[in-house]
């Protein structure tokens, strides 16, 4: 099958991490006979150098005519200064809302052979295997107005959190399929006890749980819900949440497996997803060939299962990586002081030839 994948580098180790991805897809297509065409687009402060704006409407039309499009990260301190408007981060809000992203998947696992490198205890991290499910596109980091104004009593400033409650339906609706499909366990994680906004979200949750009989629903406020991650994280299958709350505990469920550097992440929404891992630019660590590719490297078995139905590629590709960590390989941000460790590029190609030996001995 034939395949066009938008892809957008970024800025720091963007263009780095994403070269491997390019490879990897590259490598599937040889394996299984698929062909994949990739187009480039700007975003983020390259785009923002080049062309004036973190978002040029070329990339927006190049992403909305491709099958699927590919992330690495945006900013950098470089474009620390910079207008709202002309932060890199900006057009990564927006190319969300151009493609109406509203479903933020991010899958957490632990590999047991990396136990170790989590700052939780190997009991405390045995068997978690969980998806956080954040809306993507409505909330506070949207909502308007937003501004600061003088007042008579000094300045004064605004934030807004709004949901329509149909936006506030389908990422529930995203939700009860997932875990329909998983363990058939639902969080819904909320502030019920304060915002109106999440009253709704619970009455809608309460709705709709009626035509998923066979998902196990609970509501978690979302203080008790980040206590609960480091305490007991076993105890999650799926659990659904507001933007900022997702932004902020998915963030703290990466720790739990060890490195930033090994989450992936799909935005789901009603045209092309797109996929990215969970980390940033990485400016600190930028141009030294030594990011940990593995978190783009399983965004792209998310794309292949998410948006492509290349559901036996994907897991392929998901098991070869547990191959690689588990014969030992590490980049350095899963390295201990004295271990030895492999680039990016070393780490990329172990995949693929992981991969391959797979293949042959499948066959
Ligand atoms: P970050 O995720 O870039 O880095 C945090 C720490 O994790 C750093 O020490 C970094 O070296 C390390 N790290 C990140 N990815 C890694 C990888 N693949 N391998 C090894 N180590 C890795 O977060 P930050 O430092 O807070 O932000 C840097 C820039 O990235 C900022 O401009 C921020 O706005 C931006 N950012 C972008 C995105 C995105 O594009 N989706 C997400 C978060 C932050």
């Amino acid at each position: 099958m034939n395949f066009q994948i938008a892809i957008l580098e970024g800025d720091g180790v963007g263009p780095e991490i994403v070269k491997e991805a390019v490879l990897l897809l590259n490598h599937i297509g040889e394996q299984y006979g698929h062909s994949f065409e990739f187009q480039y687009g700007k975003i983020g402060g390259l785009a923002v150098d080049e062309e004036g704006t973190p978002l040029p409407e070329r990339t927006v039309e190049l992403c909305k005519k491709s099958d699927a499009v590919l992330l690495g990260a945006v900013g950098g301190p470089k474009w620390d200064n910079e207008t709202a408007e002309r932060r890199p981060e900006a057009g990564l809000l927006q190319i969300r809302k151009e493609l109406q992203l509203f479903a933020n998947i991010r899958p957490v696992k632990v590999f047991e052979t990396l136990a170790d490198t989590s700052p939780l205890k190997e009991e405390v991290i045995k068997d978690v295997d969980f998806v956080i499910v954040r809306e993507l596109t409505g909330g506070i980091y949207f909502g308007t107005p937003r501004e600061r104004r003088m007042t008579e009593n000094g300045l004064e400033v605004i934030d807004t959190l709004v949901y329509k409650e149909s936006e506030i339906e389908r990422i529930l609706r995203e939700a009860f399929e997932l875990a329909n499909q998983r363990n058939k366990k639902l969080t819904s994680v909320d502030k019920a006890n304060v915002l109106e906004s999440s009253r709704v979200w619970r009455e809608c949750a309460n709705t709709l749980s009626k035509h998923y009989p066979e998902v196990e629903l609970q509501h978690m406020l979302v203080d008790n819900a980040a206590m609960q991650l480091i305490k007991n994280p076993s105890q999650f299958d799926v659990i659904v949440t507001e933007n900022m709350f997702g932004d902020i505990l998915s963030d703290e469920a990466s720790v739990i497996t060890g490195s930033i550097g090994l989450l992936p992440s799909a935005s789901l929404g009603v045209g092309p997803s797109l996929y990215e891992p969970i980390h940033g630019s990485a400016p600190d660590i930028a141009g030294q060939n030594s990011a940990n590719p593995l978190a783009t490297l399983s965004s792209v078995a998310l794309m292949l299962r998410y948006s492509l139905g290349l559901h036996q590629e994907a897991q392929d590709i998901e098991e070869a990586i547990e191959a690689v960590l588990h014969y030992g390989y590490r980049t350095k941000d899963l390295a201990g002081p004295s271990e030895k460790f492999l680039t990016t590029t070393e780490m990329g190609e172990k995949v693929r030839t992981t991969l391959t030996s797979k293949k042959v001995i499948m066959n």
